[in-house]
């Protein structure tokens, strides 16, 4: 018997962000529009908007695509949405 206790678990991380990161508890999501869904979040936290690239601290937050890699800020939603 080969004692050969290797402990290969797969750490398979790269899933296109289809789900929030951990430190996002999302309480809210509303319906979405176009590519963007806005989320509320318990608490504000901190994100980088990927339109207007500013660091942001915020309860609302928007995926682009469902995708929490790539997010948006309340005012690039209401932009967006208002540019059609
Ligand atoms: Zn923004």
């Amino acid at each position: 018997m080969a004692s050969d206790s290797q402990d290969n678990q797969e750490h398979s991380a790269v899933t296109g962000a289809k789900t929030p990161p951990s430190n996002f508890t999302v309480v809210k999501t509303y319906d979405p529009k176009g590519d963007l869904t806005l989320h509320r979040l318990s608490t504000a936290t901190a994100f980088t908007c990927g339109r207007c690239n500013k660091e942001k601290k915020a309860k609302l937050v928007a995926t682009n695509w469902k995708r929490w890699n790539d997010l948006r800020c309340n005012g690039c939603y209401g932009k967006v949405l208002s540019e059609g």
